[in-house]
């Protein structure tokens, strides 16, 4: 069964009679998340693309609720996203949903949601070289990509990054000007898989990259749930209702003298 993946993106920077949008447009005519959709599609992955800009923001209860793995692109446009929508993609990743956020995902509402930490980094944009290096060899999201690649022309990501110590480290960049960043890097959050992988600065090609594309299609594989939805306890649930059935086995246990010998 085909996994069921769906792009969400802002869709604000392709759009418009800007200078800056006309020049994205060259290299992604359709928006990014159609870049995304169409340069990581397998015979495996069933993938639609949405935006911020359909209705319910991209993301119904239907759309949601029939996703395994979401792939979240945003940047100017973190605040319009609304906070009930956030509230039901963490219950759904909590569940068992995937989620794979890139490049300046890390300071959207959801990603923030899911680390409950800062989330800041450095940054620099003067579309220096950066060169991703593979950490874990042995990890799915790596299968079939070379030990280290370049892309070109980026936006710096620089350390410190704001992630909590549970970040499991997948890949690391370095950068002409001198920055290295942990630039792939895996969560666990209930059931759910989340992958944060930061190349796809939205003025230049990198989402038409090769290895940039592999990485994604890989993680997709990687996050999709195995198992049916899993049931939560989050704060945002409804508690699950629980029965005591069994005998407090304490009960049966007399400790009186235990008490009185240790006075
Ligand atoms: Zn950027």
């Amino acid at each position: 069964m085909a996994i069921k993946v769906t792009v969400w993106n802002e869709y604000v920077h392709e759009v418009g009679d800007s200078a800056a949008a006309k020049y994205i447009r060259q290299f992604y005519p359709n928006g990014i998340h159609n870049a995304i959709k169409d340069n990581i599609a397998a015979d495996d992955l069933e993938i639609r693309a949405v935006t911020l800009q359909d209705p319910e923001q991209g993301l119904p209860e239907d759309v949601l609720n029939d996703t395994d793995v979401l792939v979240w692109w945003g940047h100017c446009a973190h605040h319009m996203v609304e906070d009930a929508l956030v509230d039901r993609i963490q219950t759904r990743v909590l569940q068992g949903m995937g989620l794979i956020v890139l490049h300046s995902g890390h300071y959207s509402k959801i990603f923030k949601r899911m680390m409950g930490t800062s989330c800041s980094l450095r940054w620099r944009e003067i579309g220096e070289k950066e060169r991703v290096w593979v950490i874990d060899k042995q990890h799915p999201i790596t299968q079939g990509v070379p030990d280290s690649f370049v892309v070109p022309n980026t936006e710096m990501y620089g350390e410190p990054f704001g992630i909590p110590n549970d970040a499991h480290d997948v890949f690391i960049s370095w950068y002409e000007g001198g920055n290295v960043f942990r630039s792939g890097v895996t969560f666990q959050r209930g059931a759910g898989k989340i992958f944060y992988f930061s190349p796809g600065h939205e003025t230049f090609p990198i989402y038409n990259n090769p290895d940039v594309a592999k990485v994604i299609q890989n993680a997709c594989r990687w996050a999709a749930a195995t198992l049916p939805p899993q049931k939560t306890d989050c704060w945002n649930c409804d508690p699950p209702v629980e029965t005591v059935t069994t005998v407090n086995p304490l009960k049966q246990l007399d400790t009186k003298d235990l008490h009185e010998k240790a006075e």
